[in-house]
């Protein structure tokens, strides 16, 4: 279950090694749904795919999808299941003090997800940043939510 606490943490186990990518000239990309990278107990919580493009010196990721994000409403105050729909478009390059390994140039960027010495890109990371991002201000748990003192006057 994904919550707005929750997602404050590390909520999504979904590491994706580009080893095999950045073997590849640049310019390909490859494809993966999100849900196949995920633990089979999380398989249903976020749903999407994600296009990773071997840039030269990083990789860049495009994408959309949407979360199951149990969130409380902001009238009655009920807890409900939120689909919220993201987009992913991110950049990520090796980590800089081991980029030389591989002639790359190194960034710094706070928050910024970086490839791993081992090629494996914390793509969870990634995904929980652009929920975060798009979950709603004020969610309803439906657009004419009356509010709570209805709620309690229909009992
Ligand atoms: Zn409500």
């Amino acid at each position: 279950m994904l919550t707005p606490d929750s997602l404050a943490g590390n909520p999504i186990q979904a590491l994706f090694n580009v080893s095999a990518l950045f073997q590849q000239p640049v310019g390909s990309s490859v494809t993966c749904r999100i849900d196949s990278l995920l633990p089979e107990d999380q398989s249903s919580l976020v749903t999407g795919s994600v296009n990773l493009t071997h840039t030269g010196r990083g990789i860049a990721l495009t994408g959309e999808g949407e979360a199951n994000v149990v969130m409380e409403c902001t009238r009655c105050l009920r807890q409900f299941d939120a689909r919220v729909h993201f987009k992913i478009e991110e950049q990520v390059h090796p980590d800089p003090r081991y980029a030389h390994r591989r002639g790359a140039e190194g960034f710094e960027e706070d928050g910024e997800v970086r490839i791993g010495p081992d090629n494996s890109l914390d793509l969870g990371e990634i995904i929980r940043q652009h929920i975060v991002l798009h979950l709603p201000m004020r969610p309803l748990c439906r657009a004419d939510c009356p509010g709570i003192r209805e709620i309690d006057l229909d009992g």
